[in-house]
């Protein structure tokens, strides 16, 4: 595009608060306070409370704007960042989108290194954000070659450049520890009995469940925290047995890992879930048909989880709280078109029927 690489310096917001209230002065402000939403359908099927947190809500469109703000607020007050410098970040895609809103919002160059068989969507949103994409091959994490040692690199030999480095930087735990979570013991009058999401970097499931954990003690009671994971995932067996194994793989993006990243080892987790891309499927499709919520693949798998979990103890009337990361037309390129469902054996059906 024959855009300028960055907004003219003129043209930045300035960082005072708006002086008309109610008003927001940039995308900076828009980012956090999400709704959660009651899943009436589920609520109903599984005899418990199954509420959703609206992540696609921010500006952004997933839940890795909460991190991306975090991130770059601390590293500009730490100095790492500097006026005009460029963010580098290897991501699935999210974290990128969140970190070139912001950037563009702060005059900030970014630099996403991101796996080639993503949603075409999210290049496009990068695209237009004004981020230059490095699309790389989707390899393992010991091959030198993975986005995330990649955009290491390329933030060693770029000068003014600054590494967001969510997997191991706990800014990215903070702003679920200090937003979500705290904003989820708020909304549901501390009344939550299970929270359950899947793990990417592990900063959502990391400082939730710490949010939740601290919240409950001082309460008097317990909250169980359920990592959901997808096919593919090591985390599942790390949490039953220990060790990080797994089969198979998930079209699901942005989650499930094979290591331990320091947001992960920060997490309080109770136990691990399984969830299959056809149960992801089903309840992608439940969603958008019976609730009017289309959501991303890791969405509908972490609503599929609190379903399950509800459904071990149905009629229990307990709350069940899920996180809706991002939403589905960052996908539909994918979950709309046909002979990529039928390719991938991931017709949905409904729930309860395969
Ligand atoms: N869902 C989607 C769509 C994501 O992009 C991510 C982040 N990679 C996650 C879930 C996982 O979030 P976290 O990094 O906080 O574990």
């Amino acid at each position: 595009m024959a855009l300028a690489k960055s907004v003219p310096k003129t043209l930045l917001p300035g960082r005072a608060s708006c002086d008309i209230p109610r008003m927001k002065k940039s995308t900076w402000d828009l980012v956090g306070n999400t709704p959660l939403v009651e899943i009436e359908s589920l609520s109903k099927l599984t005899g418990g409370r199954i509420f959703a947190k609206c992540e696609f809500m921010n500006p952004g469109g997933s839940v890795k704007d909460r991190a991306a703000k975090f991130i770059i607020d601390e590293a500009e007050k730490s100095g790492a960042l500097k006026p005009g410098g460029t963010i580098v970040e290897g991501s699935a895609g999210n974290t990128g989108i969140g970190l070139a809103m912001l950037a563009a919002a702060r005059g900030y160059k970014t630099i996403v290194t991101i796996p080639d068989n993503q949603a075409q969507e999210k290049y496009a949103i990068l695209e237009a954000l004004g981020a230059e994409v490095r699309k790389v091959k989707p390899v393992p994490f010991a091959n030198t070659d993975h986005f995330y040692h990649q955009a290491k690199r390329i933030s060693e030999e770029t000068p003014g450049a600054f590494w967001a480095n969510q997997f191991e930087n706990l800014a990215n735990l903070k702003a679920h520890e200090e937003g979500t979570g705290a904003e989820i013991w708020e909304d549901t009058a501390g009344r939550i009995d299970v929270f359950t999401c899947a793990v990417g970097t592990g900063g959502t499931m990391g400082g939730v469940s710490r949010s939740l954990k601290s919240r409950a003690a001082a309460a008097g009671r317990d909250v169980r925290t359920i990592l959901a994971d997808p096919e593919g995932s090591g985390l599942f067996s790390y949490k039953k047995t220990g060790v990080i194994q797994s089969s198979g793989s998930s079209v699901t993006e942005g989650i499930g890992i094979m290591r331990i990243t320091a947001n992960f080892a920060a997490a309080k987790i109770d136990d691990a879930i399984r969830i299959l891309d056809t149960e992801m499927i089903d309840m992608l499709f439940h969603l958008a048909r019976y609730e009017g919520l289309f959501v991303g693949t890791s969405a509908a798998l972490n609503v599929m989880a609190a379903y399950k979990l509800a459904m071990t103890e149905k009629g229990s009337g307990k709350t069940f709280v899920t996180i809706l990361c991002d939403h589905g037309s960052r996908y539909q390129s994918k979950l709309l078109s046909e002979t990529w469902r039928k390719e991938k054996g991931l017709e949905p059906v409904p729930l309860g029927t395969r």
